[in-house]
């Protein structure tokens, strides 16, 4: 059976979509440019989200004090003794929010990774709430010469999860960045989280249909990480009922349905996370993700279930 994405995996995976778009693999490669965010440095809030800690996510190549074109040489090395050379890569401004600071900063940055030979496009990790009409025009120019993609963090559909996790905007602020985003021609991610604080299965799985409406390219799905040292850590041990925080498989099931109420355009990049040993709080799921993805497509398959089986239902 063919799906409408072209071919038989029962989901809209990425990597097919990369390599129909680039034609041959590519790697992306993680770069700390140096900023920080809204909710971090005083603009909105102090703190920074309460589950978050920057440093689980961060390969070794990758501090801000070293030059952006540094970090991407580097990053190619790294991945040429580990893994299968890849010709192509992607600049992937990852760390806190990528477009928290003024244009000409951002466009310095960004015309700097794509002058690095073999880099042919931009992954661009940000917030809703740091974008604006001269950040999007210059994102514009950009994604007519180069592949540009924005990731918006939107976390959770639901204010009283955001307002409880000090994310500091809401969802119509998510809504509103990815429509403009999406109207100007350029690639939009979302990135979602599930099992955060007060949020019942059935919220979390209501949200299917409300990101479904939203003008997404490619979509990524975290289970939720309690990572050590962060106040996410301490909320949960004076509130653990309020965190709905599955098992492996709980998960895999949670996400089957999840994905059968999904939009089956949006390119599903991942549907969950891997937590390093070091900075979890408990001890993570055993298998790695691409085990995981084995599993998750054997039990798609099994149930005769695929990626927009339900969605508009
Ligand atoms: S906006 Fe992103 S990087 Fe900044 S504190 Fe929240 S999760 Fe961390």
């Amino acid at each position: 059976m063919n799906f409408p994405w072209g071919h038989q995996r029962r989901f809209n995976s990425y990597p097919d979509y990369m390599r129909k778009l680039f034609g041959s693999r590519v790697q992306k490669l993680t770069l700390d440019a140096g900023f920080t965010c809204p909710n971090r440095d005083g603009t909105k809030g102090v703190g920074g989200c309460t589950f978050c800690l920057n440093d689980a996510f961060n390969p070794s190549y990758c501090v801000s004090q070293k030059p952006v074109t540094r970090q991407i040489k580097e990053g190619i090395s790294f991945h040429e003794k580990r893994y299968r050379r890849a010709s192509k890569y992607l600049a992937y401004f990852q760390a806190f929010s990528n477009t928290h600071a003024p244009v000409e900063h951002l466009s310095e940055l960004f015309n700097e990774a794509l002058r690095v030979e073999g880099v042919v496009g931009l992954v661009i990790g940000t917030r809703p709430d740091c974008m604006d009409d001269k950040k999007l025009a210059l994102l514009k120019e950009l994604s007519e010469r180069c592949y540009v993609v924005v990731e918006y963090g939107i976390e959770s559909v639901y204010n009283k999860t955001l307002e409880r996790v000090n994310r500091c905007h809401t969802f119509e602020d998510a809504a509103e960045a990815i429509r403009k985003t999406a109207d100007k021609g350029i690639h939009v991610g979302g990135h979602v989280i599930f099992g955060l604080p007060g949020e019942s299965r059935a919220e979390m799985l209501k949200s299917a249909e409300i990101l479904s409406a939203l003008p997404l390219n490619s979509i990524k799905f975290h289970q939720l990480q309690l990572f050590k040292g962060t106040a996410m850590e301490q909320e949960y041990k004076e509130k653990p009922g309020d965190f709905l925080l599955f098992s492996e498989d709980e998960y895999l099931g949670f996400m089957l349905e999840y994905i059968e109420l999904l939009n089956p355009e949006f390119v599903v990049e991942r549907i969950a996370g891997e937590t390093p040993p070091r900075y979890a709080v408990m001890r993570p799921w055993g298998p790695r993700y691409d085990q995981i993805l084995v599993k998750f497509e054997k039990l798609l398959e099994e149930r005769n279930s695929w990626q927009g089986k339900r969605y508009g239902e």
